[in-house]
């Protein structure tokens, strides 16, 4: 099989520079998992237990948000552990199966006739009748004046990669989920002091993490509270507020702030209708993780669910991994239930 950006096979590890491909090669696979994070890497790692023909495709080194997590606390098996390590040790036993980890960025799905998949990347195609989409998401942007213009300059949405930047500086953070709050209580290890400007009274943010931050000395609520711009000269020096109670508005002096308000997830590769709910994330069948698309599965921050944690997504990419191969199976049977007008749609009749 040729090889592109990171391979691994029969349990070897390598790492090859980022091929310039002239011609674009086709690979086929029995599942093509789109995204590294943890529900891909554990995609990867159950469909190489299964002996599947399996190809993970990335476009960025294998972690996902790991690798914006400073310490996780919340995955069963570690009392803590940093991010970054648990993203290491993830790819490690992804790869160690078999499953081909390959670094490219995704460009498109297409349904081909029979239920084959076509996966289109900057640097190839590759098919394979079941494709499992763990392709996360962005970080959802306020949509105020300065935000772009401020970006990195003072505007940041990764407390990890960024907050060292911002020693004994007043930061401010948006959001009131758990991300917030989380990102929040991290901050304090270089701020003087964090502002959370959340948009209602109540929090969307787990009680022990809202606990843990009302009691920090370093920690502030502004609460019913929008940002209106976020202004500076060079880098960012104050956030115009409103107060939508008293609809009074004020100015906070601050030297950066961090925005999480939330994801968007990356469900624009298929070039089909996916069901979704209305902020977009794909609905799946809770039995299997299928999509409406047969042999299309969704594991992670993609999918629509109650919460989004790393455990979930690694316990979806199982349901998927598993299902896959089920369905993969029943395919090979001949039961291709793909409906002919999905193929059609997302063909425009080419084949
Ligand atoms: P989230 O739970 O969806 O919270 C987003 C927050 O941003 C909400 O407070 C929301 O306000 C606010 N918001 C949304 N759009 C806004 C806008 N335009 N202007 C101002 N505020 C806005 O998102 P998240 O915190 O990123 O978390 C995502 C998922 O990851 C959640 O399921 C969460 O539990 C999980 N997570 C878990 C952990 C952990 O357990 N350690 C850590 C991080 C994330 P409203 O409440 O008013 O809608």
């Amino acid at each position: 099989m040729p090889a592109l950006g990171i391979v691994i096979s029969n349990g070897t590890y390598r790492r090859t520079p980022r091929s310039a491909t002239t011609t674009v090669p086709t690979h086929e696979f029995d599942i093509a998992i789109i995204g590294g994070g943890p529900a891909g890497l554990t995609a990867a790692l159950y469909a190489g237990r299964n002996r599947e023909r399996a190809v993970l495709l990335e476009g960025k080194a294998p972690g996902g948000q790991l690798l914006n997590t400073e310490l996780i606390e919340d995955y069963p098996g570690f009392l803590s552990i940093l991010g970054g390590e648990l993203a290491t040790v993830m790819e490690e036993q992804a790869a160690h199966f078999g499953t081909q980890l390959v670094r490219t960025e995704v460009k498109a799905v297409k349904m081909l006739p029979g239920g084959m998949k076509l996966v289109e990347t900057y640097d190839g195609d590759y098919l394979a009748p079941a494709v499992i989409i763990t392709a996360g998401g962005n970080p959802r942007k306020l949509g105020v004046p300065g935000e772009e213009e401020f970006a990195g300059r003072g505007v940041s949405y990764c407390a990890v990669c960024d907050g060292a930047f911002f020693k004994d500086v007043h930061l401010a953070v948006a959001g009131g989920g758990d991300a917030a709050v989380e990102e929040a209580l991290f901050l304090t290890r270089y701020a003087s002091k964090v502002t959370i400007i959340h948009r209602r009274k109540e929090f969307r943010a787990q009680p022990i993490l809202l606990d843990e931050a009302r009691k920090h000395p370093k920690i502030e609520f502004m609460v019913d509270t929008i940002i209106e711009s976020i202004d500076g000269g060079e880098k960012v020096n104050h956030l115009s507020l409103r107060n939508l109670d008293t609809e009074r508005r004020s100015v906070l002096d601050v030297g950066g702030i961090f925005i999480f308000i939330g994801f968007i997830p990356n469900t624009q590769l298929v070039d089909a209708h996916i069901d979704h709910d209305k902020a977009g994330y794909y609905k799946t069948d809770p039995m299997t993780m299928m999509t409406n698309i047969p042999g299309i599965f969704a594991a992670g921050d993609v999918r629509s669910q109650l919460t989004r944690q790393i455990t979930t997504a690694v316990g979806d990419a199982t349901t998927a991994t598993i299902a896959a191969s089920k369905w993969i199976e029943d395919w090979r049977r001949g039961h291709d239930d793909t409906p002919p007008e999905l193929v059609e749609a997302t063909l425009h009749g080419a084949v």
